[in-house]
């Protein structure tokens, strides 16, 4: 539930800032439609097109769909990209249950002296064998990204239990 909260409020703000961003837009094109046409033509420069065939671009995409032109090369905000709050946060939430599932298992099935050690090891396999899934899934370095993933965890493992240390003997 935490990292769904997370995930929400955090995709909700990007999606404010872009309806905000293209409201901005949409005001500017309206106010003043020829500076933002060279604004247009401009960013088709930086990216190597030759000053005139720029200015043919930026006016046929204005005439076509001009918020469309300004949102996606200037924002760099698509249709398909576009955020989604409760979808993030579905996914968010399914994701960490089912991962935290291997770790709650293995603690079932260990006796309560060696739970300690057990939960770690089985979470930084879990890991492991999640990064490299994820990776094999998304085409990247399995080595890479389940070395990180693992190194991570292990960062904040180690932490969490320092912190539980110093403070858990207190309460
Ligand atoms: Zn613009």
């Amino acid at each position: 539930m935490s990292m769904a909260a997370g995930e929400y409020v955090s995709v909700s703000s990007q999606s404010d800032t872009e309806r905000a961003d293209l409201e901005t837009e949409r005001q500017a094109l309206e106010d003043e439609p020829e500076g933002e046409l060279a604004e247009l033509a401009q960013i088709y420069v930086s990216r190597g097109v030759e000053p005139d065939l720029a200015h043919r671009v930026a006016v046929q995409l204005t005439e076509h769909d001009a918020l469309g032109a300004h949102a996606r090369d200037e924002l760099g905000i698509t249709e398909t990209a576009g955020a989604q709050p409760v979808q993030a946060a579905l996914t968010s939430a399914a994701s960490f249950s089912v991962g935290a599932l291997l770790p709650l298992i293995a603690m079932m099935l260990t006796p309560l002296a060696l739970a300690i050690p057990v939960i770690a090891g089985a979470t930084l396999l879990s890991l492991a064998l999640l990064g490299a899934l994820s990776a094999q899934a998304g085409g990247a370095g399995v080595l890479k990204a389940a070395s990180r993933v693992t190194a991570w965890g292990a960062l904040a493992m180690a932490l969490t239990a320092a912190i539980g240390s110093m403070v858990g003997g207190v309460f």
